[in-house]
C-alpha cells in the first residue's frame, strides 16, 4: 500500500486568531440566556448585575476566545449583543495622507 502524503493546509500559518470586542447592551437584555447557552466558545456567562428591565445580562468571560461568528447577534431577540473586530496594531499605525 502507498505511503499517504500529508500536507498542511495552504496558508494555515496565516490564520490568526480575530481580535474580537463584544458589545453588551446591557439595558436592553431581557435575560434569555441564548447568546451565553449558544456561543461556541463559552465566551460569555450571567453577570450578577440586574439591568433596567430586572433582569441579569450576560458578561464577558473571556473576550480573547471570541471567534466573531456572531451566532450571539443571531440568537438575541433583543438586538442586545453585537461583535467587532478590531483593528490589528500594525492597521492602527497606518497613516492615511
Ligand atoms: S461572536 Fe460567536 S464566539 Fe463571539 S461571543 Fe458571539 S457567539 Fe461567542
Ligand atoms: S440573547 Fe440577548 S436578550 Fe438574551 S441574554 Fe443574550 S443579550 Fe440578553
Amino acid at each position: 500500500m502507498p505511503e499517504r502524503i500529508r500536507h498542511a493546509p495552504l496558508g494555515n500559518k496565516k490564520v490568526k486568531q480575530p481580535n474580537a470586542e463584544v458589545h453588551i447592551i446591557t439595558d436592553q437584555c431581557k435575560g434569555c440566556g441564548f447568546c451565553i447557552k449558544f456561543c461556541p466558545k463559552k465566551v460569555l456567562e450571567e453577570s450578577q448585575e440586574i439591568n433596567a428591565r430586572g433582569v441579569h445580562p450576560p458578561k464577558i468571560l473571556d473576550e480573547s476566545k471570541c471567534i466573531i461568528c456572531s451566532f450571539c447577534t443571531a440568537v438575541c431577540p433583543d438586538f442586545a449583543i453585537f461583535v467587532v473586530e478590531k483593528p490589528c496594531k500594525e492597521e492602527r499605525h497606518i497613516k492615511h495622507d
